[in-house]
């Protein structure tokens, strides 16, 4: 399938330059977005190591984790931004092109020792699934893979991950 064909393209959002990858027009074909889960849990299919739970990253990974979890059985785990979660937390700040951010997940979310994939929409610099795989290392789990629909690959953010299996279905 065509994924470029199904993702919309919006220069100079959220700033002048830019040009943002619009994954709505993806989601709303149902084809679309069916071939996007069904895909990555392929890819999963091939990993040394299952996750045994799948973490999706605020706000867009809430889209395309909890599907894939639903696909392998696995556990689903938000990692949200700062003071939403009810329960005690681990967090982490890291750095954006201006200023910082914080994310967190709750401290008994997973088992240690447990298996687990980070999923996000679109991987850009890095920064935000580098800080979420910090935090699963302070909980004790072990990763054993990221997944993302897009990749940005000219802003080299694989770079920044640990050395481990990053999946990707559509570059740019
Ligand atoms: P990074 O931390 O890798 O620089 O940025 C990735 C985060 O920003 C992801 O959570 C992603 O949702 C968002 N993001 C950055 N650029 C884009 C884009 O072009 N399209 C979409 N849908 N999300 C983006």
């Amino acid at each position: 399938m065509d994924l470029k064909a199904l993702i919309r393209d919006i220069p100079d959002f959220p700033q002048p330059g830019v040009i943002f990858r619009d994954i709505t027009t993806l989601l709303k074909e149902p084809k679309g977005l069916k071939y996007v889960i069904d895909s990555l849990a392929l890819e999963c299919e091939k990993l040394e190591n299952t996750p045994d739970y799948i973490i999706g990253i605020e706000s867009r990974g809430f889209i395309f984790a909890p599907a894939l979890a639903y696909h392998l059985d696995a556990g689903f785990v938000p990692v949200r931004k700062k003071g939403k979660l009810p329960a005690d937390v681990h967090s982490i700040e890291y750095q954006l092109e201006y200023g910082t951010d914080t994310l967190e997940i709750h401290q008994d979310a997973i088992p240690s020792g447990s298996k687990v994939m980070i999923v996000d929409d679109v991987i850009a610099t890095g920064g935000t699934a580098k800080a979420t795989s910090d935090l699963v290392q302070q909980i004790g789990s072990e990763l054993v893979a990221f997944g993302f629909i897009v990749e940005l690959t000219g802003l080299e953010g694989r770079k920044k991950l640990p050395d481990l299996p990053c999946i990707s279905l559509v570059e740019y």
